[in-house]
């Protein structure tokens, strides 16, 4: 009999069929709501993404707070999806929460800095280091940006990414190996530009395939997670950071770690926890607190080159910055986050909480003989329906199983618990209780005994 990622087929879609059917019909004024308003959206959702979960339709949600969401139909849901970690220290955090409302009534946007600015600034270097620090709305911009300075400093053309990343939807990233080769991604819309002119292609954790691409004196900036996490997790071998560090000195390239996933890592991201020494940083997401924001960074070293370069270049636009960017909600936002939500208390309720998840689905999968593994970065868990570890993207994109993921994560959701679509993610907050955990651990061991017994 046929056996997909351990499971019979079968049972699978009995899972499927009955757990989409549970979803649809305990919601009838989510689907009135849907049916009367969705049709003025471009397939009916507001942003694409949100056709991708796993469910017949998506949630209406009427509110979330700290790691609860609730939706139209009244259900109160454990949420570990936490917005794809935009929310990642809860939702509304209220340190946050009670800077939008000081914030509200004195201006929203005006292009001028705050003393709030000041103070978020000298706040971002405490907590990730020294650097010369821009804001951006997203993390997708601040890479972006940070590629265009490390192109103009070092006067090369390419991004060295690795296969199977995802850094936003900056077009330069947008590529994967087809063939041993660096090809535009598959399923780009409306992309016409050979995107390897730009970007060369390898393997995570492949050093030798890092240094020729190095060798071509081509390659302005290699731009990594510290960890891969945007397919199936993939760890860092020993040495594999190191050997980054000294390449990219050796050759001549920038080293630009984009934290937006691994700050899950702990106070710092993954760079303070384990002490990488990028040149350039960036996070998203939940740095503000969950309010639209991105924060970029360059070492002085950087810094003092990128001056020498706008002295020499012509006046004109650089190409850079968004209007609405750095404005004085997000620095009323990032300050309050900074200081009062990411903090090191929080961390650690962060991190045990992850551990006691990683623990209990590791102990579920080995009752169930399961061939699947489970991965943890700091507060961030992922099982994966695949023997583990993976060494890099090709492996990470064979071991998604997405008919399995998508009953999965439709059955969590009617036993009340909410996990990332794309991939199997959940994130363990601040906010997150032990008994929100246990009750995740106990619905996927409900439905693991539906699928191996
Ligand atoms: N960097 C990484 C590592 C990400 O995972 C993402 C989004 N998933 C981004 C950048 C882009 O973030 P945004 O979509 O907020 O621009």
């Amino acid at each position: 009999r046929s056996l997909l990622a351990g499971i019979r087929r079968d049972r699978l879609a009995t899972l499927a069929q009955r757990e989409a059917k549970r979803f649809a019909t305990a919601r009838p004024q989510t689907q009135a709501a849907l049916q009367k308003g969705s049709a003025h959206f471009l397939d009916g959702v507001p942003m694409h993404w949100m056709k991708d979960w796993p469910m017949p339709f998506p949630m209406l949600v009427t509110k979330a707070k700290g790691a609860r969401i609730e939706d139209l139909d009244g259900f109160g849901i454990d949420d570990f999806c936490l917005g794809d970690t935009g929310s990642m220290f809860g939702h509304s955090p209220a340190p946050v929460a009670k800077a939008i409302r000081k914030q509200a009534g004195r201006g929203l946007t005006y292009m001028l800095p705050t003393e709030d600015a000041l103070a978020a600034a000298a706040l971002l270097t405490e907590r990730f280091g020294a650097f010369k620090w821009q804001i951006a709305t997203t993390a997708t911009d601040a890479n972006r940006f940070a590629l265009r300075v490390a192109r103009a400093v070092t006067g090369r053309p390419k991004v060295l990414v690795f296969n199977g990343c995802y850094h936003g939807t900056l077009d330069d990233t947008m590529v994967e190996l087809q063939g041993g080769k660096t090809a535009n991604r598959q399923g780009l819309v409306g992309q016409i530009t050979d995107l390897s002119h730009t970007a060369t292609c390898v393997e995570f954790n492949d050093l030798a395939a890092v240094e020729a691409a190095l060798l071509t004196g081509e390659i302005a900036a290699v731009l990594t997670e510290p960890v891969m996490t945007n397919s199936c997790m993939v760890l860092p071998e020993a040495g594999f950071h190191d050997g980054l560090r000294t390449l990219t000195r050796r050759h001549g390239a920038l080293l630009i770690i984009d934290e937006t996933h691994t700050i899950s890592s702990g106070l710092g991201g993954y760079t303070s926890v384990h002490s990488l020494s990028p040149d350039m940083f960036v996070v998203g997401k939940c740095v503000a607190g969950g309010l639209p924001t991105a924060v970029w960074g360059m070492r002085a070293e950087v810094a003092a080159r990128f001056a020498a370069y706008n002295e020499a270049r012509p006046a004109g636009h650089s190409g850079m910055g968004t209007t609405l960017s750095a404005n004085p909600l997000q620095f009323a936002c990032l300050k309050a986050n900074l200081a009062e939500v990411m903090t090191a208390k929080a961390y650690a309720h962060m991190e045990k909480g992850a551990e006691r998840l990683s623990t209990g689905l590791r102990k579920v999968i080995e009752k169930h003989r399961a061939p699947w593994h489970v991965v943890r970065v700091g507060a961030r868990v992922e099982f994966i329906c695949a023997p583990g570890p993976l060494k890099n993207g090709t492996e990470a994109a064979t071991a998604h199983q997405p008919e399995i993921e998508a009953a999965l994560h439709t059955a969590l959701l009617n036993r009340g618990c909410l996990i990332a679509p794309f991939h199997n993610m959940m994130l363990v907050s601040p906010a997150t209780k032990k008994r929100q955990i246990d009750r995740l651990i106990a619905a996927f061991d409900d439905i693991l005994t539906e699928l191996f017994q």
